[in-house]
């Protein structure tokens, strides 16, 4: 089993080096990351530029590839035989925020494991819920174990083709965790607002800036799950045809 690792927060990310680990228990693990922060990039193919790999050196000391192409670049070159050996299995992670709703096809974490499922390969995702305003260094440890837990099941059952698991994990100790649900995309509530200052020069600009999203707390979504204190595990495809709303579009005069 040759698992490819990657993540959208850079190859230095704590949460890269916790799954890292927790994967090395279940296979040959190869770390592939972009050398810088992708967050909130969404699905992205590099085609306008080379790309450069480097080997580069992790806290724990084990050595790992960084590239200065986009998660799902990494991927993309992984599969595309950048490797020797064969890649059986994408895990991209962990990411410091959670990814749910809406917020998949922001995230480069889980556009990571989109291309996988593009390319016929298991891909899981993996997002730590953590606190808002959390100060110091972010607690890894437990969501590796949730990853570690989640891979050895795909691994064990296999994943139909083209399918991704999007995990989200609430940030609580391992016996705090309630357990695991299999959920649905939730709706996301964005309270994004523009910000308008001014440069040095007088020249406007813009940020998009505004408190961080909530989610309506469903059950049976991956909000409401996180909510409840269980690890969420959505189900994804890349098929997102409106499948309710095709007979009556037919029937439009076109
Ligand atoms: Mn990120």
């Amino acid at each position: 089993m040759h698992i490819l690792v990657t993540n959208d927060d850079g190859v230095l990310a704590p949460g890269l080096l916790a799954l890292a680990h927790e994967m090395r228990g279940l296979g040959a693990v190869t770390v592939l990351a972009p050398d810088r922060n992708w967050s909130a990039s969404g699905h992205v193919k590099t085609l306008d530029r080379p790309l450069r790999v480097r080997e580069v050196r992790l806290a724990d000391g084990s050595t790992a590839l960084s590239t200065d192409g986009a998660p799902s670049d990494c991927v993309a070159l992984a599969i595309l035989q950048l490797l020797p050996e064969k890649v059986d299995l994408v895990v991209s992670g962990i990411n410091p925020n959670a990814n749910l709703g809406h917020d998949v096809t922001y995230s480069g974490t889980v556009t990571a494991a989109m291309e996988a499922a593009i390319w016929g390969l298991p891909g899981v995702a993996i997002s730590l819920d953590s606190p808002e305003n959390h100060l110091g260094q972010l607690d890894y440890a437990p969501a590796a174990r949730v990853a570690r837990r989640v891979v050895s099941a795909v691994i064990e059952n296999g994943l139909p083709k083209g399918i991704l698991l999007n995990v989200n994990v609430p940030y609580l100790l391992d016996d705090e965790l309630k357990g695991m649900l299999v959920t649905r995309q939730g709706l996301r509530v964005y309270r994004d607002t523009l910000v308008r200052r001014e440069d040095p020069r007088g020249r406007p600009y813009y940020w998009i800036g505004g408190d961080a999203p909530t989610g309506v707390p469903e059950e049976g979504t991956d909000f409401g799950a996180l909510k409840a204190g269980y690890v969420s595990i959505t189900p994804l495809h890349l098929d997102l045809t409106a499948y309710a709303i095709q007979q009556e579009l037919s029937a439009w005069k076109w």
